[in-house]
């Protein structure tokens, strides 16, 4: 396929040869009524007398020896420096309605008789036979029809360096000679406007593009090209019949192109190669603002500048060339383009000159086509700059595009994520205030035990929307019932077995699975405590469903993968939930162990004084309420100072723990016994009467008095007791002095001897 600039080269050049071959058709039609004036022809210097009527007395007389005949009226031998001539020809016979004697042109001012009088005029003869020079126009002299067989004069003026007649010489009909004007100007008129339309196009564009100078030379070559052939056009005198005025503007145009052409080498060259140029440049220019000044002044004619212009630019023509031949093979496409355009015109304007100044046979020389291959070099440059802009301004505006899209979506993206942020930073807030209800419920909660009720109540909240289940560990009614559920559906444990477990809720990593697929979407938490005796202790299993979407489980986020935010700040703050929660439990059992501490004797592990104080009093009320007995004992281990004093403190202790674990064999489970301080005990018996109470201390000071002391392995004598009991309602009716009462009797039972019980009266 070909590109598109040569496709419309092709085009334009189709265009041209239909425009020749209608040229062609043109010339024939009209050959066929015109014909060439060129016989007959004769020449005599110098001027006519005038006779009265101003009849030029040469036209009047059959001189013929003063004529001398001559081929083509133009430029006779002999001249010597002198400026009038007069021509005359034989007309044949006119066979056209309306006859008419075209001339392409004369040197320079001319007047036509015919049988002694005027019948043309162009240029202004003065007294003395001379004139200005008044332009180069095509000169059209309409003819009577009875003037075949007639001698038809010319006076003629020159100061240049031409005289006479000059170009073509036809006969014929006048209409014809005008179609034939029209015909031949078509080739000039459209390659000019052609031309100054690309001068007009170069202008406007040079000051948007970077090549300003560039653009402004094919401005000025096309300008100075286009308006050269313009005013040689000879349709232009019908357009506007002002000859001089286009003889200047031919002149300019003609002047300028060396101008333009030094101005286009100069951008291609290096500085050091391009000052001729620059010298030739100003050259021309001062010649054109000289000559045109000079000839717009009077002072000289147009055509008197163009002989001294010829010389000059036939000298710095080929010299402007050379410095530019090694672009012939150097230079990019354009520049050959544009360089052949040039040299090929260059070369039609040295025709045109040789023609001019008779050095070649008069012809037509095509210039036009030189001003058309500029022309045409121009737009096909043109179009491949406009193509290949065109591509790159595809290819950018793809890229653009791409490049828009990819910032739009992630613009896009990043509006989402921050919305989404926004909403989970509100969740997390929410979140985070509930939980801080939560731990306060837990904190105000008095045993462990109570904690369970508060988890039921609020662990649904605090996961919503994520469904799950709590289910609890290690306490009564333990199961693989959940104690409470929420969401839908609730994850089970048999899915949490399922899926690898991430890490429990304390932080620490517990087992950790491998897996890494997308099943795991169950989060198991383990609520436990720090039991100061035990360690950690289970106290339930925090079920949740992952939040949807990705992968979930927080190993996969440690094997590289991605975990949506929402996933994470969730997973974080359910550690952190958990975290606290366990840490409230574990202060709760703390608290708890330390209550039963409070109310436990470290020695014996029997209740302490405390303990019995605030029991003492609710049974108190209990058996008075219900009428039910209540029976008090103090004991007293016999002589233990001695005890100690011979054993040891150790011994005493253990004789004292010995006591201790006697009393509890004794007394029954329901009955309190504590130690009430030093080698005192207390068993409190609810619903014992005395009798029962009696017994129970009678058989504990036998075993006392029996068990013989056990330290190390070393036995030792038993020790004795003695134990004073009171009891509700008889004897004693005020429950309340059953303490006094009982150590009113224990002390009689020392009195009475020791080793033996007392009961209160
Ligand atoms: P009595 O028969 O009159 O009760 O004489 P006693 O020596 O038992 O009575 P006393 O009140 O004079 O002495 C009580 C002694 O019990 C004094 C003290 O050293 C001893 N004791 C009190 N608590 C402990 C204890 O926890 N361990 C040991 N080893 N001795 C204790
Ligand atoms: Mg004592
Ligand atoms: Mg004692």
């Amino acid at each position: 396929m070909f590109s598109r600039p040569a496709r419309l080269l092709g085009v334009l050049l189709a265009l041209l040869f239909a425009l020749a071959g209608l040229f062609g058709l043109g010339l024939q039609a009209a050959g066929a009524e015109i014909v060439p004036l060129e016989q007959n022809w004769s020449y005599r210097w110098g001027d006519s007398p005038f006779g009265p009527n101003e009849t030029p007395l040469w036209t009047q007389t059959t001189e013929d020896d003063a004529w001398i005949a001559i081929d083509f009226p133009s430029n006779p031998p002999g001249r010597g420096g002198r400026e009038n001539i007069w021509y005359r020809v034989t007309l044949p016979p006119l066979d056209w309605r309306d006859p008419a004697l075209f001339i392409f042109s004369v040197d320079t001012i001319v007047e036509v008789y015919l049988d002694g009088q005027p019948l043309y005029r162009f240029g202004t003869f003065s007294a003395e036979g001379k004139g200005e020079f008044a332009g180069w126009p095509w000169h059209m002299i309409p003819l009577p029809q009875d003037a075949g067989g007639k001698l038809l004069y010319f006076r003629v003026f020159s100061d240049y360096i031409d005289i006479g007649l000059w170009g073509e010489l036809l006969l014929g009909e006048r209409i014809a000679l005008l179609q034939r004007v029209l015909t031949q100007s078509v080739e000039r008129l459209i390659t000019s406007s052609f031309s100054l339309l690309i001068a007009i196009l170069a202008l406007i564009f040079a000051p948007l593009e970077r090549d300003r100078r560039g653009f402004g030379a094919i401005a000025l070559f096309a300008f100075a090209s286009g308006g050269m052939l313009l005013s040689g056009a000879q349709a232009a005198l019908l357009i506007f019949n002002h000859p001089l005025l286009w003889e200047f503007i031919g002149a300019g145009g003609y002047y300028l192109i060396p101008v333009a052409i030094a101005l286009l080498l100069e951008q291609w060259l290096r500085p050091d190669r391009s000052w001729l140029l620059v010298v030739i440049r100003r050259l021309h220019l001062a010649y054109l603002f000289g000559a045109l000044a000079l000839a717009g002044l009077g002072w000289v004619s147009v055509a008197n500048t163009y002989p001294v212009f010829d010389a000059l630019f036939a000298i710095t023509l080929p010299i402007m060339m050379l410095p530019a031949l090694p672009l012939v093979r150097a230079g990019t496409l354009e520049q050959k383009l544009i360089l052949a355009a040039v040299a090929l015109l260059g070369l039609l304007l040295m025709l045109d000159m040789a023609v001019a100044h008779n050095l070649l046979p008069w012809t037509q020389v095509p210039l036009a086509w030189g001003v058309l291959s500029f022309s045409l070099a121009i737009v096909v440059i043109s179009v491949r700059h406009f193509a290949s802009t065109q591509r790159e301004l595809a290819v950018l505006n793809t890229s653009l595009e791409t490049q828009v899209a990819t910032r739009t979506a992630e613009l896009e993206r990043l509006v989402e994520r921050e919305a989404a942020r926004v909403c989970l930073l509100e969740m997390e807030n929410r979140k985070g205030a509930q939980l801080e209800v939560l731990i306060a419920r837990l904190q105000n909660c008095e045993r462990l035990c109570a904690t369970e009720q508060v988890l039921n109540d609020s662990l649904p909240g605090l996961c919503e929307p994520l469904p799950g289940a709590f289910y609890r560990v290690g306490a009564a009614g333990e199961g693989r019932a959940p104690r409470v559920t929420w969401g839908d559906p609730p994850p089970t444990l048999d899915e949490s077995l399922a899926a690898p477990v991430p890490r429990s809720g304390s932080g620490e990593e517990t087992d950790r699975s491998t897996d890494t697929t997308a099943s795991s979407r169950i989060w198991p938490f383990r609520l436990h405590y720090e039991h100061p005796q035990f360690g950690r202790t289970d106290f339930g299993l925090l079920l949740l469903r992952a939040p949807a979407g990705e992968a979930s489980d927080q190993t996969s986020s440690k094997a590289g993968g991605e975990l949506p935010e929402e996933t994470l700040l969730w997973w974080r703050f359910l550690e952190r939930a958990v975290e606290k929660i366990n840490l409230s439990l574990s202060l709760l059992a703390l608290q708890d162990e330390l209550r039963v501490l409070s109310y436990e004797d470290g020695l014996t592990g029997l209740k302490n004084r405390r303990f019995l104080d605030e029991i003492l009093s609710r049974e108190i009320a209990v058996a008075e309420r219900q009428r039910t007995p209540l029976s008090l004992v103090i004991c007293d281990v016999d002589h233990f100072k001695r005890f100690n004093d011979s054993h040891g403190h150790a011994a005493g202790d253990a004789a004292l723990k010995q006591v201790a674990g006697q009393l509890r064999r004794v007394f029954r489970e329901t009955d309190l016994v504590c130690r009430y301080g030093g080698e005192e005990f207390v068993a409190l018996m609810p619903a014992a009467g005395i009798d029962s109470a009696r017994e129970r201390s009678e058989a504990l000071r036998s075993l006392v008095a029996a068990e013989p002391i056990q330290v190390e392995g070393l036995m030792l004598g038993p020790v004795t007791l003695s134990a004073g009991i009171a009891s509700y309602p008889e004897p004693v009716a005020d429950p309340n002095t059953l303490m006094m009462r009982a150590d009113e009797a224990l002390y009689r039972a020392k009195q009475a001897g020791r080793d033996q019980v007392e009961l209160a009266v």
